[in-house]
């Protein structure tokens, strides 16, 4: 059982990062940790990981450890929702009025009462540019379709939720988090050029303002030097360095326009900085969804906390959808976004 090489070296930079010293060879890495990394990994202090009797490899306990002790830097914190109240009916109207099927017919077939886990996640943007512009966009995602849940963010504090003890969280979470933070991030990326609005169009309106000052400037100075070739105590030669300085103007000013383009590019940097998740009692509808000559049943989730149903995610591209497109592909009922749809 070979280590990865790149399992080694990452175990390398977390040891490091957490005060230890640790040299990596080929196959393994040897090192010294302080005693209270050592306990939080599980480990001695004075360790040989990757060879055979410690080999460390995808899905190995030891590996878990480290990623968790190097993803622990976005501070988590986990939550229970209590609502006063569930509804009851009323479904088929709703289904109608948050959720649309376009060409296919739905019909509620049960409800049930259950958990359903959310997060929120906190981003921090950093625009760079002649300037500098940061601040924060929340997302909230139901973590299990990964659907952008609108308003969930600023509507979870009134419902007061109950925080859990760390080592205290129930297993009731999401394992797999991928879809719901890559959703919240794209999400998130759309926020914050929202934000970033007024600051595009200011760093925009003065590259346009220097730009045509550099040009008026080139302009004006070309016809000084045209009209300087006239005097006549100019020798020959010093003719043809002005024309030549003349002709050179249109390269010299393309190149000041191009600094100042890259003076006013705007950089913006969008990091994950830290998540809420909240475990939240929820309706589930089962749906009956009826397309052409298919049927195929899907759960809904009625949310309390923004007294609608949630969206659901296109199945081919993951996009948060409340007008549904439902496709037949072979014999089977998707359920697509409307950009999806009309590519099929
Ligand atoms: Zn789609």
């Amino acid at each position: 059982m070979d280590s990865a090489p790149e399992l080694l070296s990452f175990a390398a930079q977390v040891f490091e990062k957490y005060g230890g010293i640790a040299e990596r060879d080929d196959n393994h890495v040897m090192a010294l940790l302080p005693s209270g990394l050592a306990r939080s990994l599980d480990l001695p202090e004075e360790v040989r990981l990757g060879e055979e009797a410690m080999p460390l490899i995808y899905g190995s306990p030891v590996l878990d450890r480290l990623i968790q002790l190097a993803t622990e830097e976005i501070p988590l914190v986990f939550g229970r929702i209590e609502v006063p109240y569930l509804k009851k009916g009323g479904f088929e109207q709703l289904i109608r009025q948050d959720i649309v099927f376009t060409n296919g017919q739905a019909r509620v077939t049960s409800r049930a009462e259950a958990r359903a886990s959310y997060m929120v996640l906190i981003s921090r943007y950093v625009a760079l540019s002649d300037e500098r512009k940061e601040g924060l966009v929340e997302v909230g995602t139901h973590e299990g379709t990964g659907a952008i849940i609108e308003d969930f963010e600023t509507l979870w504090p009134e419902f007061r939720p109950e925080f859990y003890v760390p080592g205290e969280v129930p297993p009731h979470f999401s394992v797999h988090l991928e879809k719901p933070i890559s959703n919240a991030m794209r999400k998130a990326r759309v926020l914050a050029e929202g934000k970033l609005t007024d600051f595009i169009k200011s760093m925009r309106r003065r590259l346009r303002r220097d730009a045509k000052n550099t040009r008026e400037y080139y302009e004006a100075l070309r016809k000084e030097m045209e009209a300087s070739l006239s005097h006549h105590n100019l020798s020959e030669a010093q003719r043809d360095e002005r024309i030549a300085k003349i002709k050179d103007l249109p390269r010299e000013m393309a190149r000041k326009i191009e600094d100042l383009q890259q003076k006013y590019k705007i950089q913006v940097r969008l990091r994950g900085c830290a998540a809420l998740r909240f475990l939240v009692n929820v309706v589930h509808i089962m749906v009956e969804i009826r397309f052409r000559k298919q049927t195929r049943t899907i759960p809904l989730i009625w949310n309390p906390i923004s007294r609608r149903l949630d969206p659901l995610v296109c199945e081919r591209c993951y996009e948060t959808i409340r007008s549904v497109h439902p496709r037949e592909e072979n014999s089977e009922i998707r359920l697509l976004c409307p950009s999806c749809a009309q590519k099929q």
